[in-house]
């Protein structure tokens, strides 16, 4: 009997399923976001994600999702930043 082989667990970014990939390049989902054909780069997806209003409209739970990803590489993320009060 032929066992059914399960497909090797890739990391997919949370990011493309608010990109739409095609041939090394990417865009926004969005329909009325100009932002689109750029170089494929996650961290700037996902950073565009993160400011963009259509896409945040569309999308909703995109905050929640891109970060709650895990995220390596991050030098800007510092989370117990402290407020310093007048
Ligand atoms: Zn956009």
């Amino acid at each position: 009997m032929a066992s059914s082989t399960t497909p090797p667990r890739r990391t997919i970014s949370p990011v493309r399923d608010y990109m739409v990939m095609n041939a090394g390049r990417m865009s926004c989902r969005a329909a009325n976001c100009t932002w689109r054909d750029v170089v494929r780069n996650a961290t700037r997806a996902k950073d565009h994600l993160l400011r963009c209003v259509w896409a945040l409209e569309r999308f909703p739970e995109i905050p929640t999702r891109l970060r709650s990803a895990p995220n390596r590489q991050s030098p800007s993320s510092s989370p117990g930043h402290d407020l310093v009060l007048p």
